[in-house]
């Protein structure tokens, strides 16, 4: 098999330089105001999502924490939908 060793491998290559971004405002993850977040992965505009929200809309916040006490699969099923919506940049 040592005669198929190829020095790069093109699929790792690729996702090593192009990392996409995508960017996402408040409004569209269920907030209220047009604060634009950037992620790399999903997890991470969820982590930026929630640290805005709790920071800047309170009442915002406790609404998202009823929902998801409630169903805790729904808003993150949603988001995920919208995540895989958006264009890389
Ligand atoms: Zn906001």
């Amino acid at each position: 098999m040592h005669a198929s060793y190829a020095i790069f491998n093109t699929d790792t290559l690729f996702t090593y330089i192009y990392n996409p971004m995508k960017t996402m405002t408040c409004k569209e993850l269920g907030g209220e105001c047009d604060a634009a977040m950037t992620a790399e992965t999903s997890e991470e505009m969820v982590k930026k999502m929630t640290a805005h929200v709790m920071e800047n809309h309170p009442d915002t916040a406790k609404k998202m924490e009823e929902m998801h006490a409630e169903d805790p699969n729904k808003w993150g099923d949603e988001f995920k939908k919208k995540w895989d919506a958006t264009p890389a940049e």
